[in-house]
């Protein structure tokens, strides 16, 4: 231990020196035991003790075990003045960033005998160039992501994760031109103040790179919270100056709201909503143009919002802007694309049908005739007084064949023939009803179990009928050919985004991957009698309404077919068109 007199010397220059500088000093013996500190050092430190009789590992939390980051085993080991950055967690779980200074202290015979540790906090500095490197990479970060809802979250998290902004909650609105609104589009924060220190406590210790602490957030990520409902329940007219954020949006500037409950000036429906007192409103700028708003706050921690916060959050509004606006950009783009590859698609069938169409009816019209003659000759031969039974056979089997032949005669011809396309009023329940019962003694014989489950809510919808009535029965008399045994039959309707789906599902022999690639493709047919039109007409049909159809098919295990028509049709006029 220091001797009186020497310690009371130290006390009173040490003290002076610290005031000064407001640093924390420490006197560390040579097995680095403290056995001198200012108080300063403590409020450093954070320090729940005193420093004094402790040993300098314990004190500082470092464990001497890396030289490059101890001053004072580098100035003992070089007996030089020594400094090192160290960041360290205290006692109370704070992280600080302190600069340590270490000066060797040498007796008469030159031993150095005592260290002088001089530490500063440099807490605020580092936090501050952290934050910016953090928001660097955010950035970068952002401009990969151009899944536009995994940007937005990207957008919240970064905004409420302890070790970049920091906020408690965050909220984004986004701003719809059409509709002339700003509505809450997502939330991301704790529902108390325990789940919002466990969480991020958690996610701060487990996860050091930004990466990864971002994919943790996204895997818990949770669109049933009280604050993200309440959220989604927000909108607001832009033309609604009074609102808060409608002034935001129109003057483009944050907004620092440190009172709201008594600010006679902001909507109190929309501070309950709120539901807090302190927060900050960013815009999301692009170009002149406001696309959104971050509301951030901080709730729990009650922890007041700087005009440095605002600016860091403003910084970081940019990027998210600009980020925003290619993710939507890219949206645009893939929505296009995929319009682009149906019309395509359309187009090449189509044509397809049309080539096939025209060569199906020249070849048909080819072989009518000599058809027909063939037949006829075959029935003059049944019908003479021949005795021979062989040939009476053989001339039965050529009348027989070409029945079938004149058959799929006429269903290619009628394939081929330019249809007149009727568009009216119609009730999808109603024609299938009218399906049903036509096909009932079908279902009968072959020990079919319909069972229809259709949805009155159904809307009507601009359709033809009669067209729409032929893509049913194709589909429902497949169905049935791929139950030879029976089986059941479900028949179903329901409104599904902005369409009406109409389901036809069997539970007969299914298809291999093989057959279901082709089973659209005109004249394909796996059927002894099949003519491999049915399918290819009725997608054209359904094209022509603006629809599509979807199959699912599992081998031995059944088949549904999806056939989906578009709701909107309903409120254009009825058309009368032209289709191949
Ligand atoms: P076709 O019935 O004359 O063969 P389609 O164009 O209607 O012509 O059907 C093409 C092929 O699709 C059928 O031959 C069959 O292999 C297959 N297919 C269609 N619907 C079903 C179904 N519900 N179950 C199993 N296979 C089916």
């Amino acid at each position: 231990m220091l001797p009186n007199v020497l310690k009371d010397k130290l006390d009173s220059i040490m003290y002076n020196i610290a005031d000064s500088l407001n640093a924390g000093f420490a006197l560390l013996d040579s097995d680095l035991n403290i056995i001198w500190a200012n108080n300063r050092l403590s409020g450093i430190l954070n320090l729940e003790f005193s420093p004094i009789g402790k040993k300098c590992s314990e004190v500082y939390k470092c464990e001497c075990k890396d030289t490059k980051n101890c001053s004072v085993l580098q100035s003992l080991a070089s007996g030089k003045k020594q400094a090192a950055e160290t960041q360290l967690i205290t006692e109370k779980g704070d992280r600080r960033y302190v600069r340590n200074i270490s000066i060797p202290i040498r007796d008469n015979k030159d031993n150095i005998t005592h260290v002088v540790k001089l530490s500063i906090d440099i807490t605020e500095k580092e936090e501050k160039i952290h934050q910016l490197s953090l928001l660097r990479k955010l950035a970068e970060l952002m401009q990969g992501t151009l899944q536009i809802d995994r940007l937005l979250h990207l957008i919240l998290t970064c905004v409420t994760a302890g070790t970049a902004l920091g906020f408690n909650r965050a909220r984004l609105f986004l701003v719809d031109k059409n509709r002339n609104v700003v509505y809450g589009k997502m939330a991301v924060g704790p529902s108390s103040w325990e789940e919002a220190n466990k969480t991020w406590s958690e996610i701060g210790n487990k996860y050091e790179k930004l990466e990864d602490l971002i994919k943790a957030s996204e895997d818990n990520y949770r669109d049933d919270t009280p604050l993200h409902m309440i959220t989604r329940l927000m909108a607001y007219s832009l033309t609604d100056e009074k609102e808060i954020i409608v002034s935001c949006i129109k003057n483009k500037k944050p907004i620092l709201e440190k009172d709201a409950f008594n600010n006679p000036d902001i909507n109190k429906n929309f501070v309950s909503m709120l539901d807090v007192n302190e927060f900050v409103f960013v815009p999301l700028v692009v170009r002149e143009e406001v696309i959104g708003v971050i509301c951030a706050d901080n709730i729990y921690s009650r922890k007041p919002i700087t005009e440095e916060h605002v600016q860091l959050l403003s910084t970081f509004a940019n990027h998210a802007a600009l980020a925003i606006e290619s993710a939507d950009a890219y949206k645009e783009l893939a929505e296009k694309v995929m319009q682009l590859k149906d019309t395509q698609e359309r187009l090449i069938r189509s044509e397809r049908l049309a080539v096939i169409g025209n060569m199906a009816a020249y070849v048909a019209h080819e072989i009518r005739n000599p058809l027909v003659t063939i037949g006829g000759f075959a029935r003059t031969i049944l019908r003479a007084s021949i005795q021979d039974n062989q040939i009476k056979k053989s001339a039965g089997i050529i009348v027989d064949e070409v029945g079938r032949l004149e058959k799929i005669l006429s269903n290619i011809m009628d394939f081929s023939k330019p249809l007149e396309s009727v568009k009216v009023i119609s009730q999808i329940n109603e024609i299938l009803e009218n399906t049903c019962s036509l096909m009932e003694p079908y279902f009968k014989n072959s020990r079919i179990n319909l069972i229809k489950k259709f949805d009155m809510k159904v809307p009507n919808i601009i359709i033809d009928p009669t067209r729409i009535k032929q893509v049913f029965l194709n589909l429902i008399k497949n169905a049935v050919e791929s139950m030879p045994d029976g089986g059941r039959l479900v028949i179903e309707t329901r409104v599904e985004n902005e369409q009406v789906k109409i389901n036809i599902a069997d539970t007969g022999e299914g298809m291999t991957t093989e057959i279901l690639q082709n089973i659209f493709v005109p004249f394909f047919t796996t059927k002894v009698d099949g003519t491999g039109v049915g399918l290819s007409v009725s997608q054209k049909i359904v094209d022509d309404h603006g629809g599509h159809i979807k199959v699912k098919s599992e081998l031995q295990g059944g088949t549904t077919f999806s056939i989906y028509l578009p709701i909107k049709n309903a409120t254009t006029s009825m058309v009368v068109n032209k289709c191949h």
